[in-house]
């Protein structure tokens, strides 16, 4: 565009500015964070590019039978504290059904189930939960309960270059125990396989998710689709807090002109503010910033992300009542019942099966995919088996989340940059989480850290999990 027709959003504002750039989990948590944190201490406008807020976390509407369907299914767990309680701030947790026990669906055993103890404490309270795991036998527990002690016994401080996989059969894991156990568990949470995610993020799945506190391995799966949790009643909240949030509003480039940072958006508007906040997925920051601003910028462009895929299912009728269940040993990982009743009867019973680090399952045909999975639907679920399959879709976004090898962790920067302005947020930020919600939400709250340290010199730490009794803080290096 002629720069001559350009408008420019001169900054008239009487309180510092702040534009947060990007409207996913990041960009909002960044926006709630400052909002209450400063006490509008300043002016907040977020600019997200597609039509709603929410990002990954979202929806789409199936032309065919006319539901709300989340992209991918989306879970929390008991230890995602910061996730929760951003939704608790808000009034929004009762929107998350809990649920305390887990069922594995393995094709050559009977149906297990995963129920820590609620009354010894952590972390024994996982001793019965693993002897509620049929297809391990007293072998391969004792060979899981070995390398969980030896993962607690090591800081994540000292685990720097090693890979899970390699580590667990350092570790006395026989391969069935890495498929059955430590691969079904690390694939799901990572969305990567064992031999590439680096040992530090399965401990914090296995420490934090598992073993650091009772209830830190609760599922929480919402009651809504993500659209209207997120981007409806999640985003309507924070625009409460006084955040002008505007959505179809693509940012193009970010700089600075010696006063002001200078941020512009594709319809030709350039708007001035005192900090940015850029909370864009790792594969796009480097697009938006001018060379140099940011170090390691051509590396978290280029780094490799995983796929996940969710094959959308409408069945004639209902193939098990089960809210979810883990299937292990199967293309198939998770397969979930739709949560929201409302909109069931009328298009047929909806049902999602997810596949994390989905790259053989993507390497089918799209009807080789939906029927290996039937099949396997089939075998695990007897009420399938008369079952017709009524639609079908599958959505894979083939750059989910980043692949967190030990290369990644190593260059994940911090929200503070070298520039007092310029600030990160997003999943893919050093926040000591794999990509997750939690991770996104965190790193919102470290942006907002960030930006209240550069204009006060404020320095706030961060909620750090579930709390640790003193078996857990004994057992159970940091
Ligand atoms: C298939 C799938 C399944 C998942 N399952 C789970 C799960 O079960 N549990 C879990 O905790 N996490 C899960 N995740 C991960 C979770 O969705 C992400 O970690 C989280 O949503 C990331 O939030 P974010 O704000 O960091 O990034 P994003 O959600 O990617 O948000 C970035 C936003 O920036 C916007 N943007 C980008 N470029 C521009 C631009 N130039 N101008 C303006 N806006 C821009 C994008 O449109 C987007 O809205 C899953 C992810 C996927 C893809």
């Amino acid at each position: 565009m002629n720069t001559s027709t350009r408008a420019v959003k001169q900054n008239t504002a009487t309180r510092p500015t702040v534009l947060i750039v990007g409207g996913g989990l990041a960009g909002l948590a960044a926006a709630e964070n400052l909002a209450a944190k400063s006490r509008n201490h300043f002016e907040i406008q977020l600019l997200e590019a597609k039509r709603t807020t929410g990002g990954r976390a979202g929806s789409f509407l199936d032309n065919r039978t006319g539901g709300t369907v989340d992209y991918c299914q989306h879970v929390a767990m008991g230890c995602c504290t910061n996730f929760l309680g951003l939704l608790e701030r808000q009034g929004l947790d009762g929107y998350l059904h809990r649920y305390t026990r887990l069922k594995f669906l393995h094709p050559d055993y009977s149906e297990s189930t995963f129920k820590p103890s609620r009354w010894l404490p952590a972390p024994f309270h996982l001793l019965p939960a693993l002897a509620g795991l049929r297809f391990l036998n007293r072998t391969q527990r004792r060979q899981i309960k070995y390398a969980l002690f030896r993962l607690f016994r090591q800081a994540s401080s000292e685990l720097d270059d090693a890979v899970a996989g390699a580590w667990l059969r350092a570790n006395g894991q026989d391969e069935t125990t890495i498929n059955d156990f430590w691969s079904v568990i690390v694939v799901s949470a990572l969305g990567e396989s064992i031999e590439r995610v680096s040992l530090a993020a399965a401990r914090k799945v296995f420490v934090d998710g598992f073993a650091a506190a009772r209830g830190a391995s609760d599922v929480l799966v919402p009651k809504l689709p993500l659209i209207k949790l997120i981007g409806g009643h999640l985003a309507e909240a924070i625009e409460q807090q006084g955040v002008d949030i505007k959505t179809g509003q693509v940012v193009r480039k970010i700089a600075h002109d010696g006063k002001f940072a200078l941020i512009s958006t594709a319809d030709g508007v350039t708007h001035h503010a005192d900090h940015v906040v850029v909370a864009v997925p790792w594969h796009a920051v480097g697009d938006l910033l001018p060379d140099g601003t940011l170090k390691h910028v051509d590396r978290f462009t280029d780094a490799p992300s995983s796929p996940i895929s969710g094959l959308h299912l409408w069945f004639d009728r209902q193939i098990t009542d089960l809210p979810h269940a883990v299937m292990v040993g199967t293309m198939a990982q998770w397969v979930f019942r739709q949560p929201w009743v409302d909109e069931q009867a009328a298009e047929g019973f909806y049902y999602q099966v997810v596949i994390s680090a989905s790259q053989s399952a993507r390497r089918l045909s799209r009807p080789q995919l939906i029927e290996q999975v039937i099949a396997e639907l089939r075998h695990a679920f007897p009420l399938a088996r008369k079952a017709k399959l009524l639609e079908s879709k599958v959505v894979t976004d083939p750059k989910s989340v980043f692949s967190i090898s030990p290369q990644f962790e190593a260059i994940r920067p911090s929200a503070r940059t070298a520039q007092p302005w310029l600030h990160l947020a997003g999943d893919w930020i050093s926040t000591g989480w794999p990509a997750t919600m939690e991770s996104a939400v965190i790193s919102g709250g470290m942006a907002a850290s960030s930006i209240l340290a550069s204009e006060f010199g404020q320095k706030e730490g961060l909620n750090s999990g579930l709390p640790r009794n003193w078996l857990t803080r004994l057992l159970i290096k940091p």
